[in-house]
């Protein structure tokens, strides 16, 4: 079992309380590590490293610099990516596979905003005088990031390129469940010429760790991505100083299927939608609706696939769906297909899986729902697990108004070789994301954020750079003489 040290200031560093937490292995539920349980001290102390950092150096750093700090680092990333994907599944249970493209996907981000670093600016803008009027982007100052368990290293990437880029400092917290890969990425950071304070990394708890460094008065910004309920409190929190906030929350998003869709590729990508990374997955197409003239088909062909999906430790090659990350989530999966049995039919799975391999590990059933109402717990509550609930619709209109009826807006995905209806159902879907006969494609130059109580803000493209920066208006007058008012 490995120890682990956090990073503050450029140094590795224990708790300041010496205490520590152990990581474990979801597929075999071992302890497989030991990290630092970080208290408000250690959150004090990471504060100040990173605004010493800022002031005293990181802000004057050009944006040519940056860029090139984030370039080593998408290099260095793409060097150690199969030790780093492998210490992902042992940590998080997803596929080897998943971890892999995940990881992947971290160095192209890093890519994106070592490329993007020099094309920030502002803008000079006509104003009715004689004078030059600008409006300049600034860094923000101290980030704190807290991240979830669900995509480890990627959603840390998210999160620190784009403040990197912008000029920022930050203190990054991972979650518990999931510390490892952003503690090995971090030893790059110094031999990537990023200066010391720049970012640190503190290991902890949500209450303990989160909670002090969304109330420091000496951040300037909150970036968080998780729950909903989280993202309330921290949004109430972060009110007392009036931080600028940005929020990444969950979803309940509706994959619509409408009858006239590539009918192999609908059953492929109702499956993806809700399965993939064991449904752990924000934007989840856990609400399928299907047209009735397709329903039953479909539902049968889905079924058929799900009970063949490959369930096992995520480092064997050919598994395709792993444990889910901790104890409490599969015992929090499994209220939810008890509640689902009371609510609607069970068509597969249900339960926690079994057989060989899978015994000591937090695995559960790829779980299939149908005949679900839209008002059913199953249909309004994020189960962040392998749960689908598919619910029929009679018309376009039906569909819609299903669709949109939820407190959340992240995603939804439809369906269909009629482009007119298509897009149609892109204009009125109340989600900031839309994906037409596809589920899940997520791209860093595109934006990634959610409508209505899906957060706040945007990650990503030129948008993600945006919730880093601040404008400051500059006013030069070329006037010479007095303005002649009194
Ligand atoms: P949580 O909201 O429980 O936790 C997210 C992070 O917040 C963790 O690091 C957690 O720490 C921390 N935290 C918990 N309580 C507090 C607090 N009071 N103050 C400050 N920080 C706190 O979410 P999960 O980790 O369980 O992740 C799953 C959720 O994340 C899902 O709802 C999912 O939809 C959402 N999500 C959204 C994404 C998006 O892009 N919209 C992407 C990925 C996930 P700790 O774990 O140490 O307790």
């Amino acid at each position: 079992m490995k120890p682990y040290q956090m990073l503050i200031d450029g140094e590795w560093v224990e708790a300041r309380s010496k205490k520590t937490f152990d990581v474990m292995n979801p597929a075999t539920d071992e302890v497989i590590a030991k990290v630092p349980d970080a208290g408000p001290e250690d959150v004090d102390h990471a504060v100040e490293a990173a605004r010493r950092a800022f002031d005293e150096g990181w802000r004057d750093v050009t944006a040519q610099e940056r860029g090139r700090i984030l370039l080593r680092l998408a290099e260095k990333m793409r060097k150690e990516l199969p030790r780093l994907a492998e210490i992902e599944t042992l940590n998080s249970g997803k596929p080897i596979v998943e971890s892999e493209f995940d990881l992947g996907d971290v160095a192209t981000c890093f890519e994106y905003y070592g490329g993007l670093a020099t094309k920030l600016h502002g803008e000079v803008l006509n104003v009715p005088d004689n004078a030059l009027s600008m409006a300049i982007k600034e860094p923000l100052g101290v980030a704190g990031q807290i991240i979830p368990w669900n995509y480890p290293l990627l959603m840390a990437a998210w999160k620190l390129a784009p403040a990197i880029c912008a000029g920022c400092s930050m203190v990054i917290k991972p979650a518990e469940q999931t510390p490892l890969t952003l503690l090995e990425f971090a030893r790059f950071f110094e031999e990537c010429g990023l200066p010391k304070g720049v970012v640190n990394v503190v290991t902890g708890f949500g209450e303990t760790c989160g909670a002090p460094l969304v109330a420091h008065k000496n951040v300037d910004k909150i970036a968080f991505t998780g729950s909903m309920e989280v993202g309330k409190i921290i949004m109430r929190t972060a009110a007392d100083t009036l931080k600028k906030v940005s929020l990444e929350l969950g979803g309940k998003s509706p994959n619509i299927f409408f009858a006239d869709a590539d009918f192999e590729a609908a059953v492929d990508g109702a499956l993806f939608g809700v399965f993939v990374n064991q449904g752990e997955v924000c934007s989840a197409g856990s609400r399928v609706l299907v047209e009735r003239p397709i329903y039953k088909k479909m539902l049968d062909a889905m079924v058929e696939k799900a009970k063949r999906i490959k369930l096992g430790n995520g480092l064997d090659r050919a598994t395709k769906m792993g444990p889910v990350v901790s104890k409490e989530q599969m015992e929090r999966v499994m209220r939810y297909q008890e509640i689902g049995r009371k609510e609607a039919k069970l068509a597969a799975g249900g339960g926690r899986a079994k057989g060989e391999g899978l015994e000591r590990g937090y695995f559960v059933e790829p779980t299939i729902f149908y005949d679900v109402d839209n008002s059913a717990t199953i249909a309004r509550e994020e189960i962040f697990g392998p749960v689908m609930a598919v619910i029929p619709f009679d018309k376009e209109e039906d569909a819609l108004r299903i669709a949109n009826d939820t407190p959340y807006g992240l995603a939804a995905a439809v369906w269909s070789r009629d482009i007119f209806k298509c897009f149609r159902m892109v204009k009125r879907l109340q989600a900031g994301i839309v994906w037409v006969n596809h589920m899940q494609p997520t791209y860093v130059e595109a934006p990634w954020g959610g409508y209505k109580m899906s957060g706040i803000g945007r990650e990503l493209g030129p948008w993600g750079a945006d919730e880093y920066l601040q404008v400051k208006q500059v006013h030069v007058n070329l006037n010479e003489a007095p303005i002649g008012w009194y």
